[in-house]
């Protein structure tokens, strides 16, 4: 390193553009399996873990530690079991993955920095200082360029509501980071949005005893929701059988969530037999028990997106209002966590780009790719074959699309790498039994039905690419 009036010139194998979960999960599984890399990662924030410093006080994972985070380093509490771990295990977790990164003596953290994305024809990677002006990075790679932040999460702190709000409502109109440290009392809650920060809120106001008589959600849209049982380590083998076998025998999506529904794995809000079935699936997860917990609250608002909030109304366009009150706290939970993506490539010749290559994991997918970068060398032909960018679901449809280029993945991985360290992954969700390869050979039916399967990847994946052809 040199610098010269506030410029400081450095040198590394990988620019890690972010210090989230995937840029962590990307930087561990490298640093070890290449014993000599080294690593340069700027990241806005003063700390490691990317969302989960915005995130509101009370939030957990909603799937399970045990394949959470990175592959060196345990993060669940008791392996058996499908623990959730809290923001602040998680901020302590990467803050002691940080710390072993740092120790290695190959990486540089580069805290409240921003990366200043090129135009075209700009040579130099430049990195500013946030916090020191004029103090800037130029940095030489020799490897790679790591774009970590490319699924541009959306919490509910640094998110604006779409809706307007009128001034001397202002104070009654919290986003969910705020419920843990109000300031008074309410005589009623609306909560607005219904993915997962949704239910959150309900679930934190009923938990704090707050009567669910005093509760109004504003459900815009139905979602299916994934039942949290399937994630154990006991159960996500039968998972991944389940929804092979459903996506190898069904073609129509909506034959393919009622057949998920009837097995337990998904599951949907509303218990009306007469109401139509969700149209959107977005990997929200949670127990039977809470979705039964929130059927008791006063009301579920279904009048679509709130446009307005007055002194006296919530409205809903041209849809329809229900009354407010100056003693009604209006908590926000519209930010789309992760929004829907085009797929770009992962591997550039000079450039990766982590995205998930298994449906609606980021953690795993950011430790295969490091897995690749080493195992395959300048081979980026070999990379690029391997693995393809799995959509991110919003449409019920995005779903199955996306678990068919999981599969894609899975079976061209096993295939080629499990004896050099891919199956047994931590990260995985299948490290408590048999791998996909070994499930292959155990359920003689399986290859058939995902070769079937696999052969009508291609129809939903274009119709993820081209949503409007
Ligand atoms: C509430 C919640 C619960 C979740 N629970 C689970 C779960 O149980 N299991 C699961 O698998 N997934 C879960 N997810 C999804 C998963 O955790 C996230 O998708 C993942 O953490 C995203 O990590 P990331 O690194 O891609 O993004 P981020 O966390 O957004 O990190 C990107 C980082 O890049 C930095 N950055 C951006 N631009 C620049 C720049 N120009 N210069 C420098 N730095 C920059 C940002 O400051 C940020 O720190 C959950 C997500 C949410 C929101």
């Amino acid at each position: 390193m040199n610098s010269n009036e506030g410029i400081v010139n450095l040198e590394t194998d990988y620019l890690v553009i972010g210090a989230g979960a995937a840029g962590m999960a990307f930087v561990d599984e490298v640093l070890s399996r290449c014993k000599t890399s080294t690593f340069v990662i700027s990241d806005q924030l003063a700390r490691p873990g990317g969302h989960w410093n915005h995130a509101y006080p009370f939030v957990t994972l909603h799937q399970g530690s045990y394949f959470y985070g990175v592959n060196s380093e345990v993060l669940e509490r008791d392996p058996r079991e499908i623990d959730l771990s809290s923001k602040h295990e998680m901020l302590a977790y990467y803050d002691k993955v940080m710390r072993k990164f740092l120790a290695s003596g190959r990486v540089t953290f580069l805290p409240q920095t921003s990366y200043q994305w090129r135009e075209d024809g700009d040579e130099d990677h430049v990195v500013k200082s946030i916090i020191l002006s004029g103090v800037t990075y130029h940095v030489t790679v020799r490897k790679k360029f790591v774009n970590a932040c490319a699924q541009q999460i959306k919490v509910p702190s640094t998110h604006v509501p779409s809706y307007q709000i009128d001034k001397d409502v202002r104070e009654n109109c919290v986003p969910i980071n705020e419920l843990g440290s109000l300031k008074r009392s309410y005589e009623e809650f609306v909560v607005i949005g219904n993915g997962k920060t949704g239910i959150d809120a309900v679930l934190y106001l009923l938990n704090q005893g707050v009567s669910p008589s005093s509760i109004r959600w504003v459900v815009s849209r139905e979602l299916w929701w994934y039942d949290r049982k399937w994630f154990g380590p006991s159960s996500a083998q039968d998972f991944i059988i389940e929804i092979i076998r459903v996506l190898g025998e069904e073609d129509d999506t909506g034959a393919i969530f009622r057949r998920l529904e009837d097995k337990g794995i998904l599951m949907r809000m509303q218990d009306d037999p007469d109401a139509e079935d969700p149209k959107l699936f977005r990997c929200a997860t949670i127990t039977k028990a809470e979705r039964d917990a929130v059927q008791n609250i006063k009301e579920f608002v279904r009048l679509g997106h709130v446009t307005r909030i007055t002194r006296d109304r919530i409205v809903f366009g041209d849809r329809g209002s229900i009354p407010t009150t100056a003693n009604t706290l209006h908590v926000d939970c519209t930010a789309n966590g992760l929004p829907r993506q085009a797929r770009k490539p992962i591997f550039g010749d000079d450039t990766i780009t982590l995205q998930p290559v298994l449906s609606c994991n980021v953690t795993w997918s950011s430790a295969i790719i490091g897995m690749l970068e080493v195992l395959e060398g300048n081979n980026e032909d070999a990379k690029r074959s391997i693995i393809k960018t799995a959509p991110h679901p919003e449409a019920k449809e995005d779903w199955v699309a996306a678990f068919y280029v999981t599969f894609q993945n899975l079976v061209a991985l096993s295939k080629k790498y499990r004896r050099q360290g891919f199956d047994g992954m931590r990260l995985s969700i299948m490290n408590h039994g048999p791998m996909l390869s070994t499930l292959y050979k155990e359920h003689f039916v399986l290859p058939k039905i995902l070769d079937k399967m696999l052969a009508k990847a291609e129809i939903f994946l274009n119709k993820y690419d081209s949503p409007s052809a």
